[in-house]
């Protein structure tokens, strides 16, 4: 066991906040200081918002002889019994009485103090979970406490709050009831606010501050224990919305903040000889109605005297790459450079060539900068760079971390950017702002995902970013027919595989995801390889992971492209914007082992062409529930935020969006699926707040945030 306390569930104090309450000045041991310290617990403020995550109710004894298996239940007795057994293994066994009654505890770890507290003739309050045992009753690692004869019993629940090896549960009671005793906290939000947000149905439903925190903190024997544990009493409705009110309004400052920088302009009328004004004339298909309003509200930005920070969310295959490409555009015809980067080369190479079809026909100068380049032909890359001769450039991330200096960089793209997390993204951020030559001002940033996430999702985790949606797929696409398939039957999908390669269709088989090891991953995809080669020998069949040297995989994948290759084995690698249009079949091994969106961003691959697709999931039994809840659901929809939404409900929003983003990382207190409908409330809320009340704003973030504002809108 940790430390040099034993387990934080037993209760040797006597004190207790609302018994005798000790001097509120009671003194922390330093070594306990610099503990709460760790738990962030440095303000009189941030222990009073360190809430129960629970409760005990010791506020009731049952007599032994009431007692139910299955129960939890306080008793008192005294102790007639104390001995360590070594069968079946060692452990401590006490027996407990209650006039002709008796109880055995049951001990696996312990310490000779407790067996010295609890030696016979002790009066002992023990709560626990009673089960039936060998010798009746009994309660295994009970919580206990001893108690004089007539002991007043607790007025209200015990709570027990998050903790680490080292703060015990009675030292934080103590030290949150000191604050509580000590700071007052006077009501700082405007009075109706609440209303006007909740509506009137929650009118004067809610307590104030100070009244939810001390009934969190105590609550009365008689409160409704379930909706304290569930979270939904009044009261916590109350810090909930105070919580998101808090992130609202500092995400929403740092929004505000980003708007008193300048950047680039960019205007958005196009010259008529200007790259722009001839590549709308030029485009390879007509816009969809959804391309045509993001396009709108980012050429807009662009040509606003401050930076754009955009993320451009579309379902996979609906079109993002074509306004990525209308806004290097505007951003050459202003005399600036953009930047697109993708997170893995095969994306980066897919980019290189269809903008480089788009724009350098019409006199772009295109530059590629990968790390795979050989070290001449970066320098020369970098130096067109820095020179500003390259307009365009285009490549993976590791363009921004290397020595890039740009000449002019007016708009960087990042493509797929929920594949990285906060830490990067805001790296990214900060190398941008600081890259480029253009004076003091920060290019603009499109961030582009196919990560499709729930509004109020967005408005919690993205709330510093502008979002536009692509809700909207190209034309003439034929939904892609998903079949989900026993690996017993693989014979069958190699048949298939081969009657639509010889039709001269082109098709991908995904090897399997081994998330234990990455050699394994490899191992079988290069089995899988010499499987099919000798399963399909009239097809010519290629593979591709991530252990391939750069060139190699863009060979690969060229030869695909052009349809030199019938059969494409990958790794996961093609789950991120790969577009073979003629690709019309995905099979996909242990799909049971895939995530929801990646499984989606899988298929994503197929349906891009006229041909009608199909994608296998072929899994292997037995099937756990939620992998079979995956798979049907895949089966049913192709819709990017339906599966979204389903995956939030199967997996939770932490899991959800990968690392943790920043937004998020400011709510400790409220559920991003329960409390869903409260984020919209305080929204309105924190816009009406900084409207008509900006000392209010510093008041609320003060309480909520303290000195943590500053780092997390850094
Ligand atoms: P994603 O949003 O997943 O990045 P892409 O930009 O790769 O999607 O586009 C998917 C495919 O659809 C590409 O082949 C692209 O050229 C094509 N496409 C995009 N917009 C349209 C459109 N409006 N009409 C027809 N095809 C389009
Ligand atoms: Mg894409």
């Amino acid at each position: 066991m940790p430390g040099g306390d034993p387990a934080p569930e037993v209760h040797v104090d006597t004190q207790r906040p609302g018994a005798a309450r000790p001097a509120p000045s009671a003194r922390a041991k330093p070594r306990a200081a610099d503990k709460l310290a760790k738990l962030g617990l440095t303000r009189d403020l941030d222990l009073i918002l360190h809430l129960p995550m629970r409760y005990e109710d010791e506020t009731t004894l049952t007599p032994i002889d009431n007692l139910l298996p299955g129960q939890n239940a306080q008793v008192e007795g005294v102790v007639v019994a104390s001995e360590v057994t070594f069968r079946p293994r060692r452990q401590w066994v006490v027996r407990v009485q209650q006039g002709e009654d008796e109880l055995t505890l049951r001990f696996l770890n312990f310490y000779g103090s407790q067996q010295k507290q609890l030696a016979p003739g002790a009066r002992v309050r023990v709560r626990g979970d009673v089960r039936g045992g060998f010798f009746g009753l009994e309660m295994v690692h009970p919580a206990y406490r001893v108690v004089e004869e007539g002991a007043p019993l607790p007025q209200s629940l015990t709570p027990v709050y998050p903790s680490t090896a080292g703060v015990s549960q009675a030292y934080l009671r103590q030290a949150i009831a000191n604050a509580l005793e000590r700071t007052p906290l006077p009501e700082q939000l405007p009075p109706g606010i609440l209303n006007d947000a909740l509506g009137t149905s929650a009118n004067g439903a809610l307590p104030s501050l100070a009244d939810a925190v001390r009934l969190l903190h105590n609550p009365p024997a008689s409160a409704p224990q379930a909706a304290l544990v569930e979270r939904s009493h009044p009261a916590w409705l109350r810090i909930k919305f105070e919580e998101l009110l808090a992130q609202q309004l500092s995400l929403k400052r740092a929004q505000a903040a980003r708007r008193r920088v300048s950047a680039p302009r960019l205007p958005d009328v196009p010259r008529s000889d200007g790259l722009l004004a001839r590549f709308e004339a030029a485009l390879p298909f007509a816009l969809t109605g959804a391309q045509q309003r993001v396009w709108r509200e980012i050429r807009a930005d662009l040509a606003a005297p401050h930076p754009m920070q955009r993320l451009l969310q579309g379902d996979v295959g609906s079109g993002k790459t074509i306004i990525a490409a209308l806004a290097a555009a505007q951003t050459i015809d202003a005399g600036y450079q953009a930047a697109i980067m993708a997170p893995t080369e095969i994306l980066a190479e897919q980019h290189l060539l269809k903008l480089s079809a788009w724009l350098a026909p019409l006199g772009a100068r295109v530059v590629w900068l990968a790390g795979s380049l050989k070290a001449r032909d970066k320098r020369a890359a970098l130096a067109q760079v820095a020179s500003g001769e390259a307009q365009l450039v285009i490549g993976t991330h590791a363009m921004i971390q290397d020595s890039v200096e740009f000449a002019r960089l007016g708009l960087a793209v990042v493509d797929e950017q929920h594949r990285f997390g906060v830490a990067q993204r805001l790296a990214l951020r900060g190398k941008i702002a600081t890259t480029s030559d253009a004076g003091s001002a920060v290019p603009h940033q499109l961030m582009m995902s196919a990560t499709p996430i729930p509004r109020t999702l967005a408005m919690t985790y993205y709330a510093d970013l502008d979002v536009s949606l692509i809700d909207e797929l190209p034309p003439g696409r034929v939904p892609v027919l998903t079949k989900i398939v026993s690996d017993a039957r693989r014979e069958e999908v190699v048949a298939r595989v081969r009657a639509a390669a010889l039709a001269g269709r082109q098709v991908y088989w995904v090897c399997p995801l081994i998330e234990e090891s990455e050699a394994l991953q490899l191992q079988t995809a290069i089995d899988t390889h010499q499987q099919l080669i000798a399963a399909l020998p009239e097809l010519r069949v290629g593979l591709v992971h991530g252990r391939l040297p750069p060139a190699d995989k863009a060979a690969v994948m060229e030869a695909f492209s052009r349809g030199a290759l019938h059969l494409l084995v990958a790794t996961t690698v093609i789950e991120v914007g790969v577009d073979v249009p003629n690709a019309s079949l995905m099979v996909v091994e242990h799909a049971e082992r895939f995530g929801l969106a990646q499984l989606h961003q899988l298929r994503g691959r197929v349906g891009r062409g006229q041909a009608e697709s199909v994608c296998v999931l072929m899994y292997a039994t037995p099937l756990s529930l939620t992998a079979k809840a995956r798979l049907q659901t895949m089966r049913e929809t192709a819709d990017g935020f339906e599966i979204a939404r389903r995956d939030l409900e199967i997996r939770g929003p932490g899991e959800f969006l990968g690392a943790r983003q920043s937004g998020a990382a400011m709510l400790r207190f409220v559920d991003l699926v329960e409390d869903a409908w409260l984020i919209e409330p305080a929204r309105q809320a924190a816009e009406a707040l900084l409207r008509d009340d900006p000392v209010g704003v510093s008041a609320h973030l003060e309480r909520w945030l303290g000195a943590r504002e500053a780092f997390l809108s850094a």
